[in-house]
């Protein structure tokens, strides 16, 4: 693992106050089932495991803190509809629509019950468009609002400038049940908050597992002997030897503001907190900082490079200061990047790998509400349980093969640029 993506903390986790020190594995433990990877999936799989088996012992094993990971490196919208409609048929946005609502569903109960501070803001979210020519984009989100029957409100001109504040967007599609969070803080709590029979090892990273009917997780200063696995590890179980030929990384990069001052505070029209997506993302925060989101980058090996690392904050200032002038000295104390796990043609990879070993990943870039949902089922389906919902999640599993190196490099980044150059001017 390498620097660029995970030795700067995201800054939602910076400006949380500093957790406990980390439990460590050390030693050799055994247990039932052990759950590898503490973001969002893991977090929910192994509090479905450990809900449905009270007498039976769950490890969870994280390789930096809760939080620190992808999970707490977002965005922070809970996204409670189809995301990348253009690419799905109907029957397909449906099955994506029924996963993301119980997501968002089980992250409010668990939210509430367990009385997670972090800053749970239900506002809905703005897909919009700055450029006119792309606003077949927006007309092609409604068409499948519409066709799920979803609650949606076009926004343009007085109406969207009312919202956030600046004429610099063209037209927005306002999806009123999206949640926005601090997302480090979220699986924080969520991590406080497992059953008594999930025991966390953090700072603790899975080098190797063993195959056969018991299997050892094999860490640096220690391993667990147990029947089952369930990898939750998003594109970084293929340093584990897996799933190479069906999914890789890919980075994204955000950067998040001081508070607004008094003055920047008073200049600012529009609502006291909104969020925007599109090519660039972009979030006045309930706690007054802004979040800017943009840069999408192929990431075979994990790393971002410096160069481009160094270049991120002047890209997201910009970005800031050509909507908002008023904020043209707003410092951005945070500049991180983050990695999502892509497939060739959007499916997931949900179920069991071989016995004893299953796994849930491969949500390509929306994952707050979908990892939830699939980390909880992925604990059902694994002991035997059925749903419609588990038949949806199973149904959008199973990637196509991806092309070997150096084509799958070369055809990802003339992908790439194709995007940026259709949407240059969106940032
Ligand atoms: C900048 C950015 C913005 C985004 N914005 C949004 C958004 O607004 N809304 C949204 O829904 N999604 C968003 N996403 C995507 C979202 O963050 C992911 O889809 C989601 O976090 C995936 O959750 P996960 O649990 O599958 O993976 P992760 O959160 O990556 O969790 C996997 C964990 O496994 C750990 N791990 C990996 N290998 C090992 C090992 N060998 N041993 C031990 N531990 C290991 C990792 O450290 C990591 O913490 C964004 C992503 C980025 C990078």
């Amino acid at each position: 693992m390498t620097a660029t993506e995970q030795n700067h903390a995201p800054g939602w986790y910076a400006i949380l106050p500093p957790p406990a020190p980390a439990r460590r594995l050390t030693g050799d433990e055994v247990a039932d089932w052990v759950v590898v990877g503490g973001g969002v999936t893991g977090l929910a799989a192994a509090r479905r495991l450990g809900e449905l088996l009270p007498d039976k012992r769950i490890v969870l094993i994280e390789e930096f803190r809760i939080g620190y990971g992808s999970s707490g490196r977002n965005a922070g919208f809970i996204i409670d509809t189809p995301h990348l409609t253009e690419q799905f048929d109907h029957a397909t946005n449906l099955r994506i629509s029924c996963l993301v609502l119980a997501g968002l569903a089980e992250l409010e109960l668990q939210v509430r019950e367990n009385q997670i501070d972090c800053e749970w803001t239900p506002h809905g979210h703005l897909t919009a468009v700055v450029d006119a020519s792309r606003v077949g984009g927006l007309h092609a989100t409604v068409a499948m609002l519409e066709s799920l029957g979803e609650t949606y409100e076009w926004l343009e001109g007085d109406a969207l400038a009312d919202v956030i504040g600046t004429r610099h967007y063209h037209a927005a599609v306002l999806t009123p049940r999206t949640v926005t969070i601090n997302p480090a803080a979220m699986c924080r709590g969520l991590g406080q908050s497992l059953p008594e029979n999930v025991d966390v090892f953090e700072e603790t990273c899975v080098r190797r597992i063993t195959s056969g009917r018991s299997r050892s997780v094999v860490c640096d200063d220690g391993r667990i002997d147990t029947p089952n696995v369930l990898l939750t590890t998003n594109a970084f179980i293929t340093r584990l030897g897996l799933l190479k030929g069906e999914v890789f990384p890919m980075i994204a990069c955000a950067s998040l503001s001081r508070p607004l001052n008094d003055e920047e505070d008073a200049a600012m029209t529009g609502h006291r907190d909104w969020g925007i997506t599109g090519t660039a993302t972009m979030r006045r925060t309930r706690s007054n900082r802004i979040l800017a989101r943009f840069g999408t980058y192929y990431a075979g090996d994990f790393r971002l490079g410096a160069r481009r690392h160094q270049s991120l904050l002047a890209t997201h200032r910009k970005g800031v200061t050509d909507r908002f002038p008023v904020l043209a000295n707003l410092d951005f104390e945070h500049t991180w990047a983050g990695v999502f796990c892509m497939t060739r043609d959007w499916a997931t990879h949900f179920g069991r790998l071989e016995p004893g070993l299953f796994v849930s990943l491969g949500y390509c870039g929306v994952g707050l509400a979908r990892g939830t949902i699939s980390g909880k089922l992925v604990a059902e389906h694994a002991l035997g349980g059925e749903s419609s919902l588990i038949d949806d999640a199973a149904a959008l599993s199973g990637p196509a093969r991806l092309p070997a190196q150096p084509f799958l490099a070369l055809g990802v980044e003339a992908r790439l640029a194709s995007y940026r150059w259709q949407s240059r001017r969106e940032w």
